[in-house]
Order: C-alpha cells, then structure tokens, then sequence
C-alpha cells in the first residue's frame, strides 16, 4: 500500500497518461499506478546504483517489467522526447526538482503536466514555473508522520494566473492555493516555520550588536510578518 504522501501524488496523474516517475527509488509509485491500470506505461528514473537495483527488482518482483522501464540516470535525461504525458517527482528538495526540471527543460516537449513533492521549499518550484511558463493549477497539503508534505500541480499556461500581483511574494512562500484554503496542516506548518524563525532571530539579537543592520534579520522579521498575515 502506498503512503498517504504518494497516494495524493497519484490522485493528480490523469488516467491513462504516460509517466516517468524521477527519483522514483524502489519504483513503488510507477508499480502502483501501472498495477491498478491507472496508466499504460511508466519510466523509472534514478540516479544512484542501490535505489536503481531496488526499483529493478520491485519492478520483476509484480511481474511489470513490460509496461515500466527503469532506467539509470541523472533527472530528465532518462526519458527520450515524447515519451510521456506526466512527471511526478516526490521527495526531495524543492531546490533539487527545480534544477532537475531546469536541466531537462528540452523533455518537456510532450509533458502536460508536471506533479511535484518538495520536501522542503516549494517556493523555488513556483518560481521556477513561473519563469518557464507552467501554470500552477492545484496544490495539496498533508501531514504523515509527523511530517507536513506539499504536492505541486502544473500545467503549460498562464503561469501568473494563480498569483495576485500585490501578494506575490507572499503567494510564492505559502502557495496561492495552499494560503487560501488555510487547512489547519497549512496553520500547523506555518506556526512551526514562524517559531524557528523567532527563535533564529532571537540568537541573531543576542549574539550581535549589529543586528540592526543585519539582512537576515530583516529576512526573518519580513517572513514573520507574512506568516502574521496569512494566518490573520
Ligand atoms: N520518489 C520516492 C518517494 O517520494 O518516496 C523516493 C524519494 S527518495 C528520498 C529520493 C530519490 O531521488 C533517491 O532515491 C535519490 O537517489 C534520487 N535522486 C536524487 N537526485 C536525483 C536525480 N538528479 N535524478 C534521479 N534521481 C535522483
């Protein structure tokens, strides 16, 4: 069964699309959905020797060797163009997929929708789709593990559509979508972000008589006074 984290991943992959699943570790993601009859063909793509072997052997272990090719590489270079409808790249950095996705922009062609799981800073994924003209048309937050997990979904349009021109900055941090449905994971989550950032600012003040001139002190009382806000 797979983990309420990579179930809403699924939730987002239209039926019957081809995927590459990048990072895709013991392949349980492309299994699943190939399994269930969910969608026809599935590319695993990983880039290091273990995790590679792992998602091999998941693969002939359910018998699905035909319709899921796992393949050994860096990021998009697995997969020739037009090969899939969907990339779903869960689990780590926001940073990490933004260069993933960066570096592969050439494979894009035949995408039609991106479904992105940061581990940590979304906002480098939201910017880099706004730059590379990818609309964010839907974004989801959990909680599993005592962790909190946000899922991206993109589609090629209008990548300002989403965003208010008075809040970007703010809409960039939080998610135009995450901030306006204000779930209490969202709530949760931020409260916890603003805590850290308060207890960062309070060792700045401490250990520094400079602080007034201090950027990241300015950073920091910038992204409290956010929080203050979308949380208001
Ligand atoms: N996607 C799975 C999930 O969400 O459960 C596995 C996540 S695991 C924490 C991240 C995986 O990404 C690792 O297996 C790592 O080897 C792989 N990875 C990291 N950088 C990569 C890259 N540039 N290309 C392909 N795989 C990469």
């Amino acid at each position: 069964k797979l983990s309420n984290r990579l179930a809403t991943v699924v939730k987002y992959i239209p039926k019957g699309f081809k995927i590459a699943d990048i990072g895709s570790d013991h392949a349980y993601l492309p299994c699943h959905v190939v399994a269930q009859g969910l969608v026809p063909f599935a590319i695993a793509g990983e880039v290091v020797e273990g995790p590679f072997q792992s998602a091999k052997k998941q693969v002939a272990l359910e018998g699905l060797t035909e319709k899921i090719s796992v393949r050994m590489g860096s990021g998009l270079e697995v997969i020739s163009p037009n090969e899939v409808d969907c990339i779903t790249i869960a689990g780590m950095g926001g940073a990490l997929i933004a260069s993933i996705l960066d570096e592969g922009k050439d494979k894009l062609g035949s995408v039609q929708r991106l479904i992105l799981q940061p581990n940590l800073s979304a906002k480098s994924i939201r910017t880099w789709l706004i730059d590379h003209h990818w609309e964010l048309v839907g974004e989801e937050i959990l909680e599993e593990d005592d962790k909190i997990y946000e899922v991206l979904i993109a589609e090629k349009g209008d990548p300002l559509a989403p965003y208010s021109n008075e809040t970007l900055e703010s809409d960039l941090l939080f998610g135009p979508f995450l901030k306006k449905q204000k779930s209490e994971t969202f709530t949760k989550k931020w409260l916890n972000e603003k805590k850290n950032w308060e207890r960062i600012l309070q060792q700045i003040e401490t250990a520094s008589n400079q602080g007034e001139n201090n950027p990241k002190r300015e950073e920091l009382l910038n992204k409290i006074k956010m929080v203050e806000e979308v949380l208001n």
